[in-house]
């Protein structure tokens, strides 16, 4: 079977360069026709002599998606569905912003985390994507739209520290100056909490921005909202981050997804200070979006004004997180997993 090209870093190609005895500068023009020029076929690298197009046209595929849905938001945000080509169907949203374009990507298809607010939950994990997959809804979002991506967000579906390996790899791609050359600073990772490899991304020495959903200070709301509680608690898991912090000196950025009744009052966010007073973070409120069958509903604008107020004045920043693409299904928690068959008759 072919192997597909993006799924190399720089060196890895010039590894495979070797081992065709291709000079290894090869592998650089070749990585900048995948990933600067978005070519959508070996043929078209034409400082590279024919014989070897043809030969990695034979070893190699592009493994370019094929989008089977596009939906525009009335905020402008996009939703695309990409099609694998094996039958899997993935969801990224772009959203423009002041300072650019930033895609949301996802890291797999399903999720096993089994979050009790996020629609990616309700059906089952098929696989984790390959960092080559990851690489190509930056590039196919690219072709179609004809913009340059600046900043990217793994909070798509999946569990980005549940895909370790080929969330770091991607992200080793994305960011090498010869390819999409997106600064790490411009990268941020999302996890509900996997401490394991938190401890090991804080020794990557990799600058992207880390995202923890906290959700709820206490054990036992955050167990039933989110399973992965019952694993690593809070204390393992803001152990973890202080550790993050100490190694990385970056920030980390809390979410906590704001349900009516649940986790919304003045003693949730008093709880919260007291566990995060003192630390090296931000927190990003969420107000949730409700999910088919799902019991956790919106908090109302009073609630979440009054939540973020209180964070503010006891010394923990905390902002509101814009809700964008509500409309097309495409905002926090709503991305699902598909069948290329589902989606045609959802959407016909
Ligand atoms: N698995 C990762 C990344 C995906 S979700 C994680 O859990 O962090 C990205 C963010 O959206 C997470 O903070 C997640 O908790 C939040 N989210 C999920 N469902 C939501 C919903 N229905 N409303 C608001 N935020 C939600």
């Amino acid at each position: 079977m072919k192997e597909n090209i993006k799924n190399f870093t720089l060196d890895e190609l010039k590894k495979q360069l070797e081992n065709m005895s291709e000079k290894t500068f090869r592998a650089e023009q070749i990585f900048k026709w995948v990933h600067q020029e978005n070519v959508s076929s070996f043929e078209e690298m034409t400082n590279i002599a024919k014989e070897l197009r043809e030969k990695l046209d034979q070893k190699y595929t592009l493994n370019n998606f094929k989008i089977i849905k596009k939906l525009v938001s009335s905020d402008g945000t996009k939703k695309y569905l990409f099609d694998l080509l094996d039958g899997n169907i993935i969801e990224s949203v772009l959203m423009e912003y002041k300072y650019g374009f930033s895609i949301c990507v996802s890291s797999q298809i399903g999720c096993k985390m089994g979050c009790k607010f996020c629609a990616s939950t309700g059906i089952p994990f098929i696989r984790s994507l390959e960092a080559g997959e990851i690489v190509e809804q930056i590039l196919a979002v690219q072709r179609e739209e004809n913009v340059k991506i600046s900043n990217i967000v793994f909070m798509g579906i999946g569990e980005p520290l549940d895909n370790y390996d080929n969330v770091v790899k991607a992200i080793n791609i994305i960011n090498n100056p010869k390819g999409l050359n997106i600064g790490t600073r411009h990268i941020s990772i999302s996890t509900s909490g996997v401490v394991p490899n938190i401890y090991r991304l804080a020794n990557e020495k990799i600058q992207c921005t880390l995202s923890v959903s906290l959700h709820s200070s206490n054990n036992e709301k955050r167990s039933e909202m989110m399973p992965v509680n019952k694993v690593y608690p809070i204390e393992k898991l803001l152990e973890a981050c202080r550790e993050y912090i100490r190694i990385t000196n970056k920030r980390i950025s809390f979410e906590y997804a704001l349900a009516k009744d649940n986790n919304d009052n003045l003693k949730d966010a008093k709880e919260l200070v007291m566990l995060l007073k003192g630390m090296l973070c931000h927190v990003n409120l969420i107000p949730i979006n409700k999910i088919e069958n799902g019991k956790y509903i919106k908090s109302t604008n009073d609630n979440i004004i009054k939540f973020r107020d209180y964070l503010n004045k006891n010394g923990i920043v905390a902002t509101v997180r814009r809700e964008l693409g509500t409309d097309i299904q495409a905002a926090c928690g709503q991305l699902r997993r598909t069948t290329v068959e589902n989606s045609l008759i959802k959407n016909n």
